[in-house]
């Protein structure tokens, strides 16, 4: 797939600005604070409808304004099409597709696919394992956009059951030696339980299954990257067995633990079983690289994750993905640069933003469209 163009009104530090992609490599070069992760952070928001910074709305639309817009035209295979969203600083985002504007968001989904590759995902392996969730939420968005609907009706599920058990506990806590409980909350619980079991067990199936499809890839990447001699695993750590695929058998593992946990839950008013706290495992030569692994060794790791995030959007959707590469090129040294570039060829369009055109060898700035991004224009 192939984005055009973009325009930008009153989005972040954009007032209004159109840009015409005119090679499969775009260079966007300009001092900090200029806006250059700002036109990165519009196309991410194209492609998955989230940003990574940000959740809200009224922040990225232009301080003065009461909205802001992000339209593009993208070549895909079956033709071209133009995206739109509006985002207001109050009041609900709107999503339009050649000019028609949808009723569902979900149907938004899934049409510009893009890979994001920003410097603070170099922090991937070493950071929270909330990040690493999120990393496999956005993959999966991309690949079955029915899973931001899967996944939003588990989060409220968990919402309601968080406030369900912080009501048992300060019932707890209130009552008197003499007074007598009521058993309401308890036979809600368990009907919350059920739903949490069913949403849950739909949200982990789904991440183990793409990451179980996404880690040979990456094995594989990270093998050439570093010339054959380290061998990557990537695991999935559910929060709740996943011995079998089988919706039915996770569903029971699932209500069997919360069972397990009832106590611990009831005295801290939180859910502690469930998807909310799955992570991935990286292991290289089977030691744990989050905390054996060096600083060198991460990056490689980071990368190889990221081509094989490319190559298996491209696998699924039949076309290559965008990549967004934010920042990151500067902390490759050669050898890595080289291996990106050798692995992107023409193949998929890629932004880069930089500071300094220093950072990029003869080759790169050869064969790329550079444009200079100064106070948003
Ligand atoms: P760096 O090289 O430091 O990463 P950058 O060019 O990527 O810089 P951006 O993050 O794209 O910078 O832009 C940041 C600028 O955008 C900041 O000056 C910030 O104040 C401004 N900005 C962010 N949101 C808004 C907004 N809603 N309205 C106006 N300006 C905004
Ligand atoms: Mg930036």
């Amino acid at each position: 797939m192939y984005l055009k163009c973009l325009k930008l009104r009153q989005f972040r530090n954009y007032r209004d600005c159109l840009v015409n992609f005119e090679a499969p490599k775009t260079i966007l070069v300009g001092n900090n604070a200029q806006g250059k992760s700002n036109l990165l952070e519009a196309v991410e928001l194209l492609s998955t409808l989230k940003s990574h910074r940000s959740g809200r709305d009224r922040e990225m639309v232009l301080e003065d304004a009461s909205m802001g817009q992000i339209q593009a035209l993208l070549e895909r295979a079956y033709g071209s099409v133009e995206l739109g969203l509006t985002l207001r600083s109050q009041g609900r985002r709107t999503v339009a597709l050649n000019r028609e504007s949808l009723r569902r968001q979900l149907d938004f989904l899934g049409i510009l696919n893009a890979v994001q590759f920003s410097s603070l995902d170099l922090d991937l392996v070493r950071g929270s394992p909330e990040r690493r969730r999120n990393w496999l939420d956005s993959i999966l968005t991309q690949l079955e956009p029915i899973y931001a609907y899967i996944l939003q009706q588990y989060n409220q599920v968990l919402r309601q059951r968080n406030a369900l058990l912080k009501t048992i506990r300060k019932q707890e806590e209130e009552r008197t030696p003499e007074g007598v409980i009521s058993k309401q909350p308890q036979t809600e619980l368990a009907l919350w339980d059920a739903q949490l079991a069913t949403a849950g067990s739909r949200v982990t199936r789904r991440r183990a299954r793409v990451l179980q499809r996404l880690a040979p890839l990456a094995q594989s990447w990270h093998s050439s990257i570093s010339g054959k001699t380290e061998l990557l695993e990537v695991t999935y750590a559910p929060n709740v067995n996943l011995e079998k695929d089988d919706p039915e058998a996770v569903q029971q593992a699932f209500l069997d633990k919360l069972h397990h946990r009832r106590f611990p839950e009831q005295r801290q008013g939180i859910t502690l079983v469930g998807p909310h706290r799955d992570d991935v495992e990286f292991t290289i030569n089977q030691t744990p690289a989050r905390s054996y692994g060096s600083q060198g060794q991460q990056r490689t790791l980071v990368l190889a994750l990221k081509l094989a995030e490319l190559k298996l959007i491209e696998e699924v959707v039949g076309e290559p993905p965008l990549l967004l590469l934010d920042d990151v090129l500067a902390e490759l040294d050669p050898n890595r640069q080289n291996q990106l570039l050798d692995a992107i060829q023409d193949r998929f369009q890629t932004l880069i933003t930089t500071t300094h055109l220093g950072a990029f060898d003869a080759q790169w700035l050869n064969s790329s469209q550079i444009l200079s991004v100064q106070a948003g224009q």
